[in-house]
C-alpha cells in the first residue's frame, strides 16, 4: 500500500503496520503507546486532533489512516459525574463506539477495545466469566456496556478487554489519591466490602501488545481467518482484595521505603458508610481463564504489580 499524508491530521497511510491508539493522554493509553511502539507506526491523535463525539471525523481518520489495528483506550471515564452527564458519556463510549466499529470494518481494521467490571451488577461471591449476565447499577457501567454491544453489533474484528481498578505511578487513580491523602490527613475512610483486582496499566499494556503480536502472527490462524478468538475477555491481575486491603498494601509498602514518614491511620467502612453519586457492584472479580488459555497471557499478582508501582513513586 502506497503512502499518503492526510495534511488535516497530518496522518499516514501506510504499510499494513499502522496502529490508530485513541486516549494515549490517560493513565492506559500512555502505557500502550510504549508498548505498541515496537509493533508498527503508532497514530495517536489527541482529543483536540480527534474529538470521539465528532463522529464525522472519527470515520474520515480512519478511512485516511486506514489501520491494521484500532486501541481504543479513550473513555468518558469519571464515574460519578456520568451519573449528571449521560449524555457525555454515552456519546463517548457507545455512540463514537458504533461508529469507529462501521469504520474499522469498512477498512478491514481490528479493534482493541477496553470496558470495565462495571458492566456486571456484581451480586454474589464468584469471578464473573464473559458470558455472564450484565446489569450496570450506574451509568458509566451502562456507557461502557452500549459501547460493548455497538462495537459488537458494527461487524468489525474485535477485542473487548473487560479490566478493572486500574491503577499506575502517574495519572488519576485511587493508588495515587489514597498516597496523597495519607500524607495530608490523620484518618482515612475506604471501603473494605467491594471485592476486585486492582490492575496495573503497564501489565494491561504489555498484554495487549502480546496479544496483538499473537493476533497478527498466528493464534488460530492469521489475523483475517481467525474467528473463534475475537470478542469479549476479562483482564485483570492475579488475586483479589478489597479497596480497603489495596490501600492498606500501599500505605505498608510506602511505610517500608519512607520510614518515619507519618501516615494517616486506615480505617475500614462498609459501602453504606462511604455514600457516592454512582452505585458500584460488591463483586468485581472476573474470571480471567479464557484470556489465559486463548492468548496464553498471565496477568501479574496485584501485589507484585504495587510493589513495582510502588517503586517507581
Ligand atoms: P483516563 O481517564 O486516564 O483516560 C481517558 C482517555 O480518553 C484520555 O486520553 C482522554 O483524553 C480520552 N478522551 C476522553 N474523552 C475523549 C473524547 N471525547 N475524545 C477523544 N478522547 C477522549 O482512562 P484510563 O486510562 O483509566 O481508562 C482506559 C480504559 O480502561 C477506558 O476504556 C476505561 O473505561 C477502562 N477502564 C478503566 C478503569 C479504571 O479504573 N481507570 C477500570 C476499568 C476499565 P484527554 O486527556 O484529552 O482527557
Amino acid at each position: 500500500m502506497s503512502r499518503s499524508t492526510n495534511l488535516r491530521h497530518g496522518l499516514t497511510q501506510d504499510d499494513g503496520k499502522t496502529i490508530l491508539l485513541l486516549g494515549a493522554t490517560g493513565q492506559l493509553g500512555a502505557e500502550l503507546l510504549c508498548a505498541l511502539t515496537p509493533l508498527g507506526q503508532v497514530h495517536t491523535p489527541g482529543r483536540a486532533q480527534l474529538d470521539l463525539t465528532q463522529l464525522a471525523a472519527v470515520r474520515s481518520t480512519i478511512e485516511t489512516l486506514r489501520p491494521r489495528w484500532i486501541v481504543n483506550a479513550a473513555a468518558y471515564t469519571a464515574v460519578d459525574r456520568a451519573e449528571q452527564e449521560a449524555q457525555q458519556a454515552f456519546a463517548i463510549n457507545a455512540e463514537a463506539l458504533a461508529t469507529l466499529g462501521e469504520s474499522a470494518r469498512a477498512v478491514d481494521a481490528a479493534v482493541l477495545h477496553f470496558s470495565t467490571d462495571y458492566v456486571f451488577a456484581g451480586s454474589g461471591t464468584l469471578a464473573h466469566q464473559e458470558m455472564d449476565a450484565t446489569c450496570p447499577l450506574n451509568v458509566y457501567g451502562a456507557s461502557k456496556l452500549a459501547g460493548e454491544i455497538a462495537l459488537a453489533a458494527s461487524g468489525a474484528k474485535h477485542l473487548i478487554l473487560r479490566t478493572s481498578w486500574v491503577f499506575d505511578s502517574k495519572g488519576q487513580n485511587f493508588l495515587r489519591t489514597i498516597l496523597r491523602l495519607a500524607l495530608e490527613r490523620a484518618e482515612i475512610r475506604v471501603v473494605n466490602d467491594q471485592f476486585g483486582a486492582p490492575t496495573w496499566s503497564r501489565d494491561l499494556a504489555n498484554m495487549a501488545a502480546h496479544v496483538i503480536r499473537r493476533c497478527d502472527s498466528g493464534v488460530g490462524g492469521r489475523l483475517g481467518e481467525m474467528a473463534d478468538e475475537w470478542g469479549i475477555y476479562h483482564a485483570t491481575s492475579q488475586g483479589e482484595t478489597t479497596w480497603h486491603g489495596f490501600a492498606a498494601a500501599a500505605l505498608e509498602r510506602y511505610a517500608r521505603l519512607h520510614p518515619g514518614v507519618p501516615l494517616a491511620k486506615l480505617i475500614g467502612v462498609p459501602t453504606s458508610a462511604y455514600p457516592t453519586a454512582a452505585k458500584r457492584p460488591l463483586n468485581s472479580r472476573l474470571d480471567c481463564t479464557r484470556l489465559s488459555e486463548t492468548f496464553k497471557w498471565q496477568m501479574m499478582d496485584w501485589r507484585e504489580a504495587l510493589d513495582a508501582v510502588i517503586s517507581e513513586l
